[in-house]
């Protein structure tokens, strides 16, 4: 019996999706032919409903985390970013421009307005809270133009953008959170600069294809289509072709991106506290950051479901490889595949929003789904976390291993078909099909960093499921430990293959001695069992945690503050760097052992490399 893997995809798009989940073996969903419940991945432009994650099968996943909108909608970004200016200090919030909520804060926007225009030139830019795309965006100097019909936003208009050859960009980041409890988070190493069309000019305020960035508005210009100087055609540039710009100017780049970086997780940290937890949910967040003329990055806006459109080779380059790269973090199994076969003589835990962290949602009472009507039929009890305590027992920090496990629970008692499938999948012969059906034959992510974890301490009724290990996709590191090693063995077997699959080595500097070695599986021995999130899968970088303490201060509440320290010392000592300087393992010794790749490079160094010891 093939399993194939099933996509849903709300209104018909994107079609990048598509054609990339198609090419790794996945199939469209069918209402006419399948069950309600028989798809693995639901995909969203916008939000979904709270029924939709409470009635989530554990072998499903869907596009969007509940309640996000406090980044991605202008108005409730701008609130939630003075907030954080109140507690954590402007000094540390200061990488989005002043903005003014109206009508509300009108009475605020014209005491500033009037501080300001004592001084130089300022500038304002009025966008409507809830549009995106460029509409409704007007930039103004004179408070007499400031005119709206809806709830806008007006911000401080960065008038020193930095400029290529005359032209004004943004840079479009992709951001993966992979989960917000506990806080775990990807940056994809491509992303887009979005090119202004016209030379910038601030005598004409009123000329969009100058002032705005959007693709939506300058694939209109009649420039567009012409050969700007260094630009070139069109309005979109990949990153690798931005980092070559970068090159050739003489500024600390590592320091740049980890700005960025840090840009990031101070936004996240913002709304993390408060987002239920589901663990079957993935969020793509587009940021879009500008520089000004210092390098200073700012960020203009949070988008939740960035356009996957692919207007030009830039977007092919970068959103196929985003969209299959993200399909890789989703971590499929194949349990998965299997879908309502694999769990229909089981009970189960629905794994999505978890109490402890929830805030106040209203829980609807729920239409009994057809699967659920058979479940409850069945009578059967279910089998929860195996463990040696009383459920009441388990303390905070297993719980929070278990949201993170809980959806691999049923396979602990399969039924005697499920068994001896996943029996099947271990013999080593099938590894190859295994993984192909887990990563699929156009999967970017090397086998190298497929599956190198440990399964933790705290879980150990899941050691004997070793197609679950196949499947997760985990850190990249030179240390093997025991119980890994015959994973690792058989993945070294699988050759290369086709199309869109890339064996992406990485640098020297990962290579270590062996007696090194033997202190660092300690090490990562001990860290796994504290679930580790995997370092890179695919272009896809883990930028949170990113050390030691930071992995434990978001393991149960997530501790902000602590957090915030750690990002403070980390950018100092990339600030103060003089060169990269590769440091030798032996000098690590005492250190807390904690790989993390530095965001933004194509080949990163690690972070151990970059700075001094914490
Ligand atoms: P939308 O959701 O409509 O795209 P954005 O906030 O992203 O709204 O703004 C659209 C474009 O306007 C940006 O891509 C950027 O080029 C420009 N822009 C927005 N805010 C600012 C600002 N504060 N300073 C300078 N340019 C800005």
């Amino acid at each position: 019996m093939e399993a194939s893997l099933v996509f849903r995809l709300h209104e018909r798009g994107p079609e990048v999706v598509r054609e990339v989940l198609l090419e790794r073996g996945w199939e469209e969903y069918d209402e006419e032919e399948r069950e309600e419940e028989d798809w693995n991945l639901y995909w969203r432009g916008s939000a979904f409903r709270n029924s939709e994650y409470l009635n989530l099968m554990p072998w499903q996943r869907l596009n969007h985390h509940p309640k996000t909108v406090g980044i991605t909608r202008k108005d409730c970004l701008a609130r939630n970013l003075r907030r954080m200016r109140t507690t954590f200090g402007s000094s540390l919030y200061d990488f989005s421009p002043t903005a003014f909520i109206l009508p509300n804060d009108y009475t605020r926007f014209l005491s500033e307005y009037n501080k300001v225009t004592r001084g130089p030139s300022a500038y304002w830019i009025c966008k409507p809270v809830d549009l995106s795309r460029g509409r409704g965006i007007f930039i103004f100097e004179d408070m007499r133009e400031l005119v709206y019909d809806c709830p806008v936003i007006v911000q401080r208009y960065i008038s020193n953008p930095l400029l290529i050859s005359g032209y004004k960009f943004d840079l479009r980041i992709y951001v993966c959170v992979k989960s917000f409890h506990p806080l775990t988070v990807y940056i994809h190493q491509e992303g887009l600069v979005r090119f202004a069309t016209e030379k910038y000019n601030l005598s004409s305020l009123h000329n969009l294809y100058a002032h705005l960035t959007n693709t939506s508005i300058n694939k209109f210009s009649l420039f567009y289509k012409s050969e700007k100087e260094r630009v070139g055609r069109g309005c979109k540039w990949t990153m690798s072709k931005f980092r070559h710009f970068l090159q050739s100017q003489d500024i600390n780049e590592l320091l740049l991106w980890q700005r960025i970086n840090n840009i990031v997780t101070l936004t996240l940290l913002t709304i993390a506290p408060t987002v239920p937890s589901c663990p079957n949910c993935v969020e793509l967040l587009g940021f879009d950051i500008l520089l000004d003329a210092e390098f200073k990055p700012w960020l203009l806006e949070v988008n939740d479901s960035p356009a996957l459109t692919l207007d030009c080779q830039a977007d092919i380059t970068v959103k196929r490889g985003l969209i299959s790269d993200l399909i890789d973090l989703m971590n499929y199994t194949l349990t998965d595949s299997l879908r309502e076969r694999a769990f229909q003589r089981q009970g189960y835990n629905k794994p999505c929003i978890h109490a402890q962290h929830a805030s106040p949602v209203s829980i609807p009472v729920l239409k009994e789904t057809k699967y659920q009507k058979r479940r409850n039929q069945s009578l059967q009890t279910l089998p929860k976390i195996k463990t040696h305590h009383h459920p009441e027992k388990i303390n905070q920090r297993q719980h929070a291993f278990a949201a993170v496990y809980q959806r691999h629970l049923p396979p602990v008692h399969l039924n005697k078909k499920y068994a001896s499938k996943v029996e099947a999948a271990n013999k080593s012969d099938t590894d190859d099909r295994t993984l192909n059906l887990i990563l699929g034959p156009q999967s970017r992510t090397d086998v190298s960093v497929v599956n190198r974890q440990t399964w933790p301490d705290r879980a150990p009724w899941l050691t004997d499921n070793r197609s679950l290990r196949v499947s997760e996709v985990t850190n990249y590191d030179d240390t093997e430990t025991e119980a890994e090693a015959h994973v690792s063995f058989s993945l070294a077997e699988i050759p290369h293959r086709g199309l869109g699959f890339r064996r992406e080595k990485l640098p020297d500097i990962y290579r270590f001695h062996s007696g090194i070695r033997r202190v660092r599986k300690e090490r990562t021995a001990a860290l796994n069992r504290q679930h580790v999130p995997p370092l890179r899968v695919g272009d896809f970088i883990r930028t949170f945690p990113f050390n030691a303490a930071t992995l434990k201060a978001s393991q149960h509440t997530l501790d902000v503050k602590k957090v915030i320290h750690e990002l403070h010392k980390l950018t100092a000592q990339l600030a103060s760097r003089k060169k990269l300087k590769r440091r030798e393992e032996e000098e690590r010794d005492g250190e807390e052992d904690f790989d993390s790749l530095l965001w933004g490079p194509k080949d990163p160094p690690l972070l151990g490399h970059c700075v001094k010891p914490f």
